[in-house]
């Protein structure tokens, strides 16, 4: 059966059920297509957001948000332990399945319509419209088509757009019967736990009694995520949180990092984890999807009035989200590539050296999990022995 539409959008994710929401709230016909048979499932984030994604959203915060997180506790590979914030409320965690959802409904609700269990197996640009198939055997027509499909894009592939610079592996559990501090995370870091990334023990109710576990590892890593989610337990430092747990549900999925160079061309756009939009410090791609997807939308609906559907116009959209985001992002990208050269050791003595100068004040002062490189200043003037790391932030 043919259907056509204005736009359709692959992916029900929280990036596509976001912008399809905003662009069909302009009057305009749009489908979501996701492959999936229920929307939020199977579970692929640790939950952990700033409360600047409500501010896109019409959600309730009430129906969402789990727990409130204060501050963290970042051990290093040998036992020494940072504590950073602690202050004030830095941190929100939601349920995501819940999260999702409430978006789709959302959608629903501005007009859009939504395609369960249609995995997109084919889409092809001709005479100026796209032409997609799914595996229900939907045959649609659309002007627009956005690619919200995730850090395994399709449509990046089919449209031949570029590839995030790399992609990390993740996994962790919905765990009960812990002990922990609800106020604080605990971060893990060394090559034992995860090597080229962190892991991660986030407490997801207000007494500390269940959490979400979990860590991601680079490419180059030739272990697998199991084999040192498994660590995790038995690591003299991080078992000590994780002692007597149940698992209650499992969580994997990858993480795109390093924009794309070009995120448009004719009648298609890429948002989200599929532009690989996602903060290279933290693998948080909740935030920077939402706010590049208010630019896809509003380019979107720009281009539906005018009927120009030419990468010559879609480009603003790039241009948009590189102008507010793309720096951030890019930076990132850069202390990630610091990151990833420390050796345990060199951690181990920052981290033991930052605790020492009480780093924790300017943290929680300047630090904003969103935009991680407004620490970078104050950091210096207190300590100005990092300035030796700097070369290798800003060597290409
Ligand atoms: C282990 C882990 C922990 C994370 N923790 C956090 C966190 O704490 N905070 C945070 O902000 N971010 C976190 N993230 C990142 C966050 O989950 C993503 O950035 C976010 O899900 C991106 O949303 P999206 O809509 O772009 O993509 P997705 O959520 O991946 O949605 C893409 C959707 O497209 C569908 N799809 C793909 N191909 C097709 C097709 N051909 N046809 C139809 N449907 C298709 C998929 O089924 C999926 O539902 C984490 C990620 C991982 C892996």
């Amino acid at each position: 059966m043919q259907r056509y539409y204005d736009v359709a959008v692959i992916g029900g994710g929280p990036i596509g059920g976001y912008v399809a929401g905003e662009i069909a709230s302009n009057g305009f016909e749009v489908a979501i297509f996701e492959q999936n048979k229920q929307i939020g499932e199977p579970l692929k984030c640790a939950g952990l957001v700033t409360s600047r994604v409500f501010d896109f959203l019409d959600i309730s915060k009430n129906l969402v948000v789990q727990n409130k997180i204060k501050g963290a506790h970042i051990h290093s590979p040998s036992g020494h332990k940072l504590t950073i914030g602690g202050d004030r409320v830095h941190a929100l965690i939601i349920d995501r399945p819940i999260f999702d959802r409430e978006i789709i409904k959302s959608s629903i609700g501005k007009g859009a319509e939504i395609f369960l269990e249609n995995k997109v197996v084919s889409a092809q640009i001709h005479e100026g419209q796209i032409e997609l198939k799914t595996s229900q055997n939907n045959d649609v027509k659309c002007k627009l088509l956005i690619g919200a499909d995730g850090p395994y894009s399709k449509t990046r592939d089919r449209f031949a757009m570029s590839q995030p610079t790399e992609i990390l592996r993740g996994i962790g559990a919905e765990i009960a019967d812990t002990e922990l501090d609800p106020d604080f995370v605990e971060i893990f870091v060394g090559e034992n736990i995860a090597p080229g990334f962190f892991a991660w023990i986030i407490p997801t109710n207000e007494h500390g009694t269940e959490a979400r576990t979990g860590l991601c590892i680079g490419p180059e890593s030739t272990k697998s995520p199991s084999h040192y989610f498994s660590n995790l337990f038995k690591n003299k430092y991080s078992s000590a949180y994780l002692e007597n747990v149940r698992i209650t549900k499992k969580i994997g999925g990858s993480i795109p990092l390093g924009v794309l160079k070009k995120t448009h061309t004719s009648n298609v756009m890429l948002v989200g984890d599929a532009a690989a939009q996602v903060k290279p410090t933290s693998g948080g791609g909740i935030y920077a999807g939402l706010l590049c997807g208010s630019y896809c939308s509003s380019v979107a609906i720009e281009a539906l009035q005018k009927n120009n559907f030419a990468p010559q116009f879609l480009k603003k959209y790039h241009k948009l989200w590189s102008t507010d985001i793309g720096r951030e992002l890019y930076l990132g990208m850069k202390f990630r590539k610091l990151f990833k050269s420390l050796t345990d050791r060199q951690m181990d003595k920052y981290i033991e050296k930052f605790q020492k100068q009480k780093i924790t004040e300017i943290i929680s002062k300047h630090g904003d999990i969103d935009y991680p490189s407004k620490l970078v200043k104050p950091l210096l003037k207190q300590t100005p022995s990092l300035i030796r790391l700097l070369p290798s932030i800003i060597k290409k």
